[in-house]
C-alpha cells in the first residue's frame, strides 16, 4: 500500500458526488444500500453511496472494459483489512453474476461476473472497493482479448522513470504490430494495455509475454527484470508479465483502490501521461470528471491486432522445441 495520499486532483471544477445523489441512484438501479453514508475505508471520508455515485458517473466508460469478464474482488467489509474473494461465498445480490469455471481438472468454481452497472452497485453495497478482471471474456474463456504489462518499480524510484518504461514498452509492443494504451494504476505504477483479437489461446500468449518482458531485461538491464523477486529490483522496473495467464486478473479501468485517498485506475492518454505525477492522482471525482471528457483510448475496441504463431517463434524460438 502506498503512504501518500493523492497529492493533486484535476484542475476543473471538481464533480460533486454527495451521499444524496448516490442513494438515490442506488434505488433506481434496484440496489439496496446499507450504510450509505459509512466510510468505505478507515480514516477515509468516501462512503459507500459517494462510491455508487462514482460509478454510475462512469459507468460508459467502465462497462465496455468489466462486462462479461470473471472477476476478482477487493473487499473491505468494516473498513479495514482488504481482502481478495474470487469465488461466491453468498450473500451476494442476483446482479452480481456467477459463472462456473474450471480451474484445475474436473474442479469447477463458482466466480462473479457483471453485465450492467447495477452488478457493479451490488458489489459495491457488498464492501467491494475495487473490481480485477480476467484477461478474457467468459464465453471466450481460453482466448485473451488484451494483454498487460504491469510496470512496478522499485521503492522510491521517480515516477518519470515509470512513464520512460510504460513508452518503451509502447514502442517494442509496436515493433510487433501492437498498439497499446496506457493506464495509471491508483497505486505506483502503470499498465501498459493492448487489446487483442481472441484467437489466440492463453498457453501460447503467456509464452509472448513472458519472453517479451524478458528481452526488456536482456536489453536494457539498467531498466527492466522480469525476475519478481523485490531483491532483484534494486532501482530497476518489474515488468510484470504475470497477469497474462489463465486465472490472473488486473485491475479494471475506473476501479476505486483500497488504498489511501480511495484513488481510482484511469485510462489516459500517451501525452497525459507526460503531464502526470504520479499513478495516483485521481480521486473519485477527478476520475469521474475525467470520464466526462474525450476517451483517451479512442480506438482500442476497434482494433484487430492479435498475438499469431508466428511472432511467438520470432520471440522465443521455434515452438516445438519448447515446453508450455
Ligand atoms: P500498483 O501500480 O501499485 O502496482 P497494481 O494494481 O498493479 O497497482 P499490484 O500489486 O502490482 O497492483 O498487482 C497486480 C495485479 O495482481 C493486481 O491488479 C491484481 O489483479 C493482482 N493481484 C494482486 N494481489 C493479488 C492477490 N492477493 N490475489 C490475487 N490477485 C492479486
Ligand atoms: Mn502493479
Amino acid at each position: 500500500m502506498t503512504a501518500t495520499k493523492p497529492e493533486c486532483r484535476a484542475t476543473l471544477v471538481s464533480m460533486q458526488l454527495t451521499n444524496d445523489m448516490g442513494v438515490a441512484i442506488a434505488e433506481r438501479h434496484g440496489v439496496r444500500l446499507t450504510s450509505p453514508d459509512r466510510p468505505v475505508l478507515a480514516g477515509e471520508t468516501v462512503t459507500k453511496a459517494q462510491l455508487i455515485a462514482y460509478y454510475d458517473a462512469v459507468a460508459e466508460r467502465m462497462l465496455p472494459h468489466v462486462a462479461n469478464r470473471a472477476l476478482a474482488l477487493v473487499r473491505v467489509p468494516n473498513g479495514s483489512r482488504p481482502f481478495f474473494q474470487k469465488h461466491d461465498t453468498g450473500g451476494f445480490p442476483d446482479t452480481m453474476r456467477r459463472v462456473a469455471i474450471e480451474l484445475k481438472e474436473s474442479e469447477r468454481e463458482d466466480h462473479f461476473y457483471v453485465t450492467d452497472i447495477a452488478g457493479v452497485m451490488a458489489g459495491v453495497q457488498m464492501s467491494t472497493l475495487e473490481f480485477h478482471i480476467w484477461g478474457s471474456h467468459i464465453d471466450t474463456l481460453e482466448k485473451p482479448d488484451r494483454i498487460i504489462f504491469d510496470i512496478d518499480p522499485d521503492a522510491g524510484l521517480d515516477f518519470g522513470r515509470v512513464r520512460a518504461a510504460a513508452c518503451r514498452i509502447r514502442d517494442v509492443l509496436k515493433e510487433w504490430g501492437l498498439q497499446s494504451y496506457p493506464m495509471v494504476t491508483g497505486g505506483k505504477g502503470v499498465h501498459v494495455i493492448a487489446p487483442l483479437r481472441p484467437v489466440t489461446e492463453w498457453p501460447l500468449v503467456k509464452l509472448f509475454c513472458r519472453t517479451f518482458a524478458q528481452r526488456l531485461e536482456d536489453n536494457e538491464p539498467d531498466s527492466f527484470t522480469a525476475n519478481i523477486r523485490k531483491v532483484q529490483r534494486q532501482g530497476r522496473m518489474f515488468v510484470d508479465y504475470l497477469r497474462n495467464e489463465r486465472g490472473a486478473t488486473a485491475v479494471t479501468p475506473f476501479s476505486t483502490r483500497a488504498r489511501p485517498g480511495v484513488p481510482c485506475a484511469v485510462p489516459v492518454g500517451w501525452d497525459e501521461l507526460d503531464r502526470l505525477k504520479a499513478a495516483n492522482q485521481f480521486d473519485i471525482e477527478a476520475a469521474a470528471e475525467r470520464a466526462g471528457q474525450p476517451d483517451p483510448w479512442p480506438d482500442y475496441f476497434e482494433l484487430t491486432q492479435s498475438i499469431t504463431k508466428g511472432m511467438v517463434e520470432a520471440v522465443a524460438g521455434p515452438l516445438k522445441d519448447l515446453e508450455q
